[in-house]
């Protein structure tokens, strides 16, 4: 016969195993939700929803929308488009003119 500090002993075992449990169904369907919320948007436009088509413009792969004129850089691309570039504005909005 098990005493009640025995028994609270135990049950706070099982709690615990329980709630581990709990937290890795919820990374993990996390991460499952992160991976569909990555294939339903990856490439597709923020702002309209059509897909980006990716051009290059001085080495850098650059996503823009052709059918609401948005443009969107990856992280660090911006840096290496402006590298030093005096008229680097200019440049940039004269290639995307709609
Ligand atoms: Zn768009």
């Amino acid at each position: 016969m098990t005493t009640k500090p025995e028994e609270e002993y135990f049950a706070r075992l099982e709690a615990e195993k329980k709630r581990k449990i709990a937290e890795a169904k919820r990374t993990a369907l996390a991460t499952v939700e992160l991976i569909q919320l990555k294939a339903a948007h990856w490439m597709h436009c923020p702002k309209c929803g059509l897909e980006l088509e990716e051009i290059v413009y001085r080495g850098v792969r650059i996503d823009k929308c052709f059918h609401c004129g948005g443009v969107y850089l990856d992280n660090g691309e911006l840096e290496k488009l402006s590298g030093g570039e005096s008229h680097f504005w200019d440049s940039i909005l004269s290639l995307f003119k709609s």
